[in-house]
């Protein structure tokens, strides 16, 4: 049995970044960007209004001062002659400022009576103008890696980006196994359950930006095994759920042997997970998942989102850890460290009571893992803890 610790850097050392491919930006947000983009204009290219008004010259805004209005200019639009003294230039948001004007006065500030306008408020200081590439210039530059988020798209949109360069995302097939498990949606028989956590993890790796596979559920013999890991060629990754334990029918680990699975290491000293294995299976990274629910989602979170992050060339992060106060006292820990499911509320934490590794209601109802070391004292109210936010 080894530590998580350990056990996350051999997780690791299997995972290689992918390379890139490109897409249309329509499709970008959530990828992941694997090369700097460069703008390769100005934003906005022309000095524009900020305000609907009329375009002056500044030295000339005063209150009760007039003026000619001898044209407009829209969004789209622009006025095509300068503005001499005493002309004004009706203008709204957007537009590109005429010539020889370098004031919006706002048209709440003024009075217009045929082509006259007269300024009747205090125009103030402010020019209410955006000048030429104030949001990016030329060779402004997004770097690389990094998550693309919806407003990294619009941004990319206005660099005038349609095809983004972002990384592959990982072609995970998952593998569920147990002759128990039937599909949500099908009648189970009297001694089946419904595979759960397949799902599960399902979602959490579309969330963290990988393809997954769901394979067809592998039985609990030699030979169903086999067909479903010869179904997961070309996977970045193969992820195995259940049938990893020392029981009769935990094929998992004999038949990735035959297959001529690396064995990274088998068993980890965790609560909930210990039946965790990883490996390399030919070009494919392998982690085998324990079967019990909450210990197949929790692993995930521990090891199989930090092997995506870095297949998506977003490096070596292990998970982030945050603080809280607990709101109750917590007993001593066993031997290994536990990954408690809990609620974080108003940055104080509360583990649930029950933490078996069967319960998919208490998971469901947890935002937080609630992380103690191994052989951790008991700990009071109050005392500061880790977590990892779910
Ligand atoms: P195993 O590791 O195969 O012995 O599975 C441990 C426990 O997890 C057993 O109670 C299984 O029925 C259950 N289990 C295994 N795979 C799944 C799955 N995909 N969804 C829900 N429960 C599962
Ligand atoms: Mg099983």
């Amino acid at each position: 049995m080894i530590s998580v610790d350990a056990a996350l850097t051999q997780v690791l050392a299997l995972a290689r970044p992918l390379p890139q491919e490109t897409v249309p930006l329509a499709d970008a947000a959530g990828r992941v960007l694997s090369e700097p983009v460069i703008a390769r204009r100005d934003q906005p290219p022309f000095a524009a209004s900020s305000m609907d008004g009329y375009a002056i010259k500044a030295a000339e805004a005063e209150r009760h001062a007039q003026f000619k209005v001898i044209g407009e200019a829209a969004a789209g639009r622009r006025f095509p002659a300068p503005v001499g003294p005493g002309q004004a230039v009706r203008i709204f948001t957007g537009a590109p400022m005429p010539e020889g004007a370098d004031f919006v006065v706002i048209q709440e500030d003024v009075t217009r009576n045929g082509d006259l306008i007269t300024i009747t408020d205090e125009p103030g200081a402010k020019p209410n103008i955006r000048p030429a590439g104030v949001d990016f210039t030329t060779g402004t530059t997004i770097d690389a890696p990094r998550r693309l988020s919806a407003q990294d798209v619009a941004l990319l949109a206005s660099m005038n980006v349609p095809l983004v360069p972002v990384t592959r995302k990982p072609d995970v097939a998952l593998i569920s196994t147990g002759d128990e498990l039937v599909l949500p949606g099908q009648d189970p028989g009297p001694d089946q359950i419904i595979a759960s956590n397949t799902f599960g993890l399902k979602a959490m790796l579309e969330a963290m930006g990988a393809q997954p596979r769901v394979l067809p559920i592998a039985r609990d013999t030699a030979a169903s095994l086999h067909m479903a890991f010869d179904l997961a060629q070309g996977a970045d990754l193969v992820l195995t759920i259940g049938g990893a334990s020392v029981g009769d029918h935990d094929l998992v680990g004999r038949v990735a042997t035959e297959l001529g699975m690396e064995r990274s290491f088998y068993k980890v000293a965790m609560r909930p997970g210990k039946p965790l294995m990883a490996g390399r299976l030919g070009d494919m990274a392998m982690i085998g998942l324990p079967g019990n629910p909450v210990s197949a989602m929790v692993c995930g979170h521990v090891f199989v989102a930090p092997v995506i992050h870095k297949m998506l060339g977003l490096g070596e992060a292990r998970p982030a850890l945050h603080s809280a106060r607990l709101a109750e006292p917590l007993g001593p820990n066993g031997p290994r460290m536990h990954y408690m499911r809990a609620v974080v509320e108003n940055a104080e934490v509360t583990a649930f009571d029950s933490q078996d590794s069967s319960l998919l209601t208490v998971l469901s109802r947890a935002n937080a893992l609630l992380i103690r070391a191994p052989h951790d004292p008991a700990q009071a109210t109050g005392t500061i803890v880790h977590y990892m936010p779910i």
